[in-house]
């Protein structure tokens, strides 16, 4: 018996946990033919994973295009080494992250070039990174291979965000259809987000899926930014809220301004913003230059003040009690580190984080020390005396039952994968969706494994250690 040729998709992800982001498609038709991409091309920022941000394990000349699910960057910062190495070919992603990709990927230059000496890529390498992106419209099929076609979707994650639809066709047999969620958020304070048209969840489909909340349900967050914020300024306290620059900054300067309008802050204080990278994309938001909602685009608290280096000092000095909106959001970085020292050691104000907190990040070590005991910051000792408070409810990833909801819309899924998530989360989400999902498959992605999804075998999964 003859082995019959048929057309199948071999593909793994580079990355084992939460950042780093990068799956590695190789198409193979009946005839033999080979198509290569790429979905996301992310750097690693756990410390363990450093080393392996230098090289790919396939050859970057080979790839026929790249697609990209969002700006962040664990999903792009690498692109520029692959540019470097010799990719050429076509990025394919949405017009507003196209936007945010050059400013993205120009901040990350610099913060590598003030780190190291050795620099992984040069300025040049992002300049043609950026000529290299062709924006597409959302909802538009749009063919970038011979037989393959990709239509992106909105993503609540952060402005321009999607969900891609990889469609791969050959005459003869059923497409192979694969959805890639990036991460993904069902809902976004700044655009809407409509529900996947019924062509897409009635299509037999592979599922890409990140799960870095996959333990974790909308019922438990906690909302509490507003009632904290509130009882520290009826103590006339000085308060410093983190933040991440691009989507998390801007829901709480909504948040800051919602509680201006219904008399919940004391007109004395000041509000101010500082970070600069915070303050570009907060820009992007209100030239419109990203895609936001009209009924929402007023949305910067009154009399905001944009503080950078020459007023920085003057403005902390001010005995007015202040409102101060920083980046970055774990406090490790940025102008947060000197925020966070004032008004922990001068002012026994208020810091409240709004980010997940990762180990070894200032916001992580205030976490962890009791009041009155000693913290590290950079070079300096300090003396915990103010309140550090905490709060995940802006987070722009959805949670475990949401989704589930996301998944169970689809009509005809023959694969779960799980790509994205701290090893234990991937695991625990895998066994929900097993119980909630009518799904044929469901299995994590990490970097020991590859899966090929044939139009025979819906898939199967192949041990191979990668790197
Ligand atoms: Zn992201």
């Amino acid at each position: 018996m003859t082995k019959k040729s048929q057309a199948s998709v071999n593909m793994f992800a580079l990355h084992r946990e939460v950042t780093g982001s990068l799956h590695f498609i190789s198409v193979k038709s009946p005839t033999n033919k080979r198509i290569k991409f790429i979905v996301d091309c992310g750097m690693f920022q756990e410390e363990k994973y450093q080393d392996l941000n230098q090289d790919f394990p396939f050859k970057v000349e080979e790839l026929d295009f790249a697609l990209v699910t969002h700006g962040h960057i664990d999903h792009i910062g690498r692109l520029p080494v692959a540019v470097k190495q010799g990719f050429t070919k076509t990025i394919y992603t949405t017009y507003d992250t196209k936007v945010i990709m050059g400013i993205a990927l120009e901040d990350s230059y610099k913060i590598l070039k003030k780190d190291s000496d050795a620099l992984m890529y040069t300025m040049q390498d992002v300049k043609n990174t950026i000529s290299q992106v062709k924006a597409v419209e959302f909802n538009k099929t749009i063919s970038v291979a011979e037989n393959v076609k990709v239509t992106f979707f909105v993503n609540g994650h952060i402005p321009g965000a999607a969900l891609i639809l990889v469609q791969i066709s050959e005459i003869g047999y059923e497409d192979i259809n694969l959805l890639f969620t990036g991460d993904y958020n069902n809902t976004n304070l700044f655009f809407e987000v409509p529900e996947l048209p019924e062509w897409v969840t009635e299509l037999p489909l592979t599922v890409i899926t990140e799960a870095t909340y996959g333990d974790s349900l909308s019922t438990d967050v906690e909302y509490s930014f507003i009632e904290t914020v509130y009882e520290a300024t009826r103590k006339s306290k000085d308060i410093v809220i983190p933040c991440i620059s691009l989507d998390r900054m801007q829901k709480e300067l909504y948040k800051i301004k919602y509680m201006q309008d219904k008399n919940l802050i004391p007109n004395s204080y000041r509000i101010g913003i500082d970070g600069k990278l915070a303050q570009t994309y907060t820009n992007l938001y209100t030239n419109r230059e990203l895609y936001i909602e009209d009924d929402i685009a007023d949305f910067l608290p009154r009399g905001l003040e944009f503080i950078d280096k020459s007023t920085r000092q003057a403005y902390m000095l001010d005995p007015t009690p202040k409102i101060t909106l920083t980046s970055s959001g774990m406090g490790s970085f940025g102008p947060a580190r000197v925020h966070i020292l004032d008004v922990l050691e001068n002012k026994a104000g208020l810091v409240l984080f709004t980010s997940y907190l990762a180990e070894g990040t200032l916001g992580r070590k205030l976490q962890e020390t009791v009041d009155d005991d000693t913290v590290h910051i950079g070079e300096k000792t300090i003396i915990k005396r103010g309140t550090v408070k905490f709060t995940s409810e802006d987070s722009s990833h959805a949670k475990a039952d949401e989704m589930i909801e996301f998944l169970k819309k689809f009509k005809n899924l023959n694969s779960v994968l799980i790509n994205h998530g701290e090893i234990a989360t991937k695991y625990a989400f895998r066994e929900m969706i097993l119980k909630n999902v009518k799904v044929k498959n469901v299995e994590i992605m990490d970097n020991d494994r590859f899966f090929r999804i044939s139009t025979v075998h819906p898939i199967k999964v192949i041990t191979s250690k990668f790197l």
